[in-house]
């Protein structure tokens, strides 16, 4: 577990903005959500998922597979706008803990919308956190709101659906010295082609091909 708990240490030194209405998204090129080309691309992505499940859970696989059964709307209701998002809730509770352990104490709402858009891009946005003005934390008991994409979620594998939740997790930050909530954002930001034409120049790059070795070396070693 050692080993992999440095593979999954969250970079520290993402950039982070003060404000009340900041959000920060996932999103996806338009279509469906995390397709795959072919079946052998999602048969990986599912071997590479139970192994990593395997590693990362420890002994609490049932909580996670508890966590996956939590109520979930299996049609969307009529007429309503937000729905309280059981599943993602239960896999934060699971995550919190174990990799964002400074959110113990904040009050997180996670809700389901029907389908999540991207004006005017054409994209699918799979899920969105943001930070609760005070008056709204004030009336909704709430830090951070982050929204899950009901309609995409259908669709993805349950390493997806962790991994997801435990992205948006990391946009929910806390200042060291103030102890003030705020939004964090990507610590990796860049066009995959052009890392297809420069590979890692940069830094932040670099880091995050670091991690992706350090995430394979693990994972052939589990496999082995
Ligand atoms: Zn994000």
């Amino acid at each position: 577990m050692e080993k992999k708990d440095s593979a999954m240490k969250k970079s520290e030194s993402g950039r982070t903005q003060n404000g009340d209405e900041v959000t920060a998204t996932i999103q996806i090129a338009d279509g469906p959500p995390m397709a795959f080309n072919t079946e052998e691309d999602r048969d990986r992505v599912e071997e590479q998922m139970s192994e990593w499940m395997q590693k990362f859970v420890d002994g609490a696989l049932p909580d996670f597979e508890k966590a996956m059964k939590a109520p979930h709307p299996a049609t969307w209701p009529d007429g309503e706008k937000y729905v309280r998002a059981g599943i993602p809730g239960a896999l934060a509770d699971l995550l919190i803990p174990k990799y964002h352990p400074h959110l113990t104490n904040a009050r997180i709402s996670y809700l389901w919308k029907q389908e999540l858009q991207i004006r005017g891009a054409g994209r699918v946005r799979l899920a969105k956190a943001s930070k609760c003005d005070a008056k709204l934390a004030f009336l909704a008991n709430s830090d951070f709101v982050i929204l899950f994409n009901w309609k995409a979620w259908e669709k993805l594998t349950a390493m997806q659906r962790v991994a997801i939740a435990d992205h948006e997790l990391c946009h929910c930050d806390q200042d060291l010295d103030s102890g003030a909530w705020k939004m964090r954002h990507h610590d990796v930001e860049e066009f995959s082609e052009i890392v297809g034409r420069y590979g890692l120049w940069k830094m932040d790059l670099m880091l995050f091909g670091h991690q992706l070795k350090q995430l394979e070396l693990d994972l052939s070693g589990a496999s082995s």
